[in-house]
C-alpha cells in the first residue's frame, strides 16, 4: 500500500521521471566516416550551427537500383555523389550529412557531420533548398518512384533515424519528412514516400523498446511532382541565400 506518497516495494512507479528513464536510447549504427570511403577534402570547412536540426529529411539518390550490395559499392557511391556535388554543382563538398547504400552501409557525407552529431550540433548542408539550417539529410541509394528500397537499406534507415532522434531529442512522428514536403520534387520517390508513416512507426518502436512497429503501409500514388532528370538529381537542394555551398 502507499503511504505518504512513498511507493512500497513492488509497486510500479509511474512518475514522469521513471517513464522518461525507461525510454530507450537508440545506439548509433556503424557509420563509416569520410576517411573510410576516401572523401576529397572540402573547398572550405562546413559551417557548424549550435542548434541541432529539428527535422530529418529522407531522400533518394536518383541513381540506379544496383544489385551490388557490397561495402566497396557503397564507398564508390559516396565518392561519386561527392564528385557530382563538387564538380557539377560547384559546391564546397558533398551536400547531405549521411548516405545509406542499398547494401545498408551508413556513411558520413558532408565534412564535420559526425563531429556535429556527436556534439548535438548541426552541419549546414545542401540537400533541401531554403531549409538547410535546421534539417539533416539522409540520401538513400536508388530511385524509388515505382519500387522500394532493399531490406538492408530500410533497416539501416530505421536505425539511423532512431539514433538521430535519440541524439537530438526528436519525436519521429513529427521529425521525419521527405524532400517533397519542403520542395517541388518527387524525392524520395512515390514508393519510399508512401512508406514514411511506416518508417516513423518503426523508429518509434525502436525508441520504445518494442520488437515490432504497428503496420501502416500506404498505397503509393503519384505526386505529379518532377522526378529525377539525371543521376543524383533529386530536386532543389540549395537556395541562393544559404551562404556556404
Ligand atoms: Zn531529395
Amino acid at each position: 500500500m502507499l503511504a505518504g506518497g512513498v511507493a512500497a516495494a513492488g509497486v510500479v512507479d509511474l512518475t514522469r521521471s521513471s517513464i522518461a528513464s525507461r525510454a530507450r536510447a537508440a545506439a548509433a549504427p556503424q557509420v563509416f566516416d569520410r576517411a573510410a570511403w576516401g572523401a576529397r577534402p572540402p573547398v572550405q570547412p562546413a559551417q557548424v550551427l549550435a542548434n541541432g536540426p529539428d527535422h530529418i529529411v529522407v531522400h533518394h539518390t536518383a541513381s540506379a537500383n544496383t544489385g551490388d550490395l557490397s561495402q566497396a559499392a557503397a564507398f564508390g557511391l559516396s565518392r561519386a555523389i561527392q564528385n557530382f556535388h563538387m564538380d557539377s554543382n560547384g559546391w564546397d563538398d558533398t551536400g547531405q550529412q549521411l548516405t545509406i547504400s542499398r547494401g545498408g552501409f551508413v556513411m558520413e557525407g558532408r565534412n564535420r557531420s559526425l563531429q556535429a552529431i556527436g556534439a548535438r550540433q548541426h552541419v549546414m548542408g545542401a540537400h533541401v533548398s531554403g531549409e538547410n539550417d535546421h534539417t539533416i539529410g539522409i540520401e538513400n541509394e536508388g530511385t524509388y518512384m515505382t519500387t522500394g528500397p532493399t531490406g538492408q537499406l530500410w533497416n539501416s534507415l530505421v536505425a539511423t533515424c532512431a539514433w538521430l532522434c535519440t541524439v537530438y531529442g526528436l519525436d519521429p512522428q513529427a521529425a521525419i519528412v521527405g524532400h517533397r514536403d519542403y520542395n517541388a520534387t518527387a524525392c524520395p520517390g512515390d514508393v519510399l514516400y508512401a512508406r514514411l508513416p511506416e518508417l516513423r512507426n518503426a523508429v518509434a518502436a525502436v525508441l520504445a523498446g518494442q520488437a515490432r512497429p504497428v503496420g501502416s503501409s500506404r498505397r503509393p500514388r503519384s505526386s505529379g511532382l518532377a522526378g529525377p532528370r539525371h543521376t543524383y538529381d533529386h530536386g532543389p537542394a540549395l537556395a541562393a541565400n544559404e551562404g556556404h555551398r
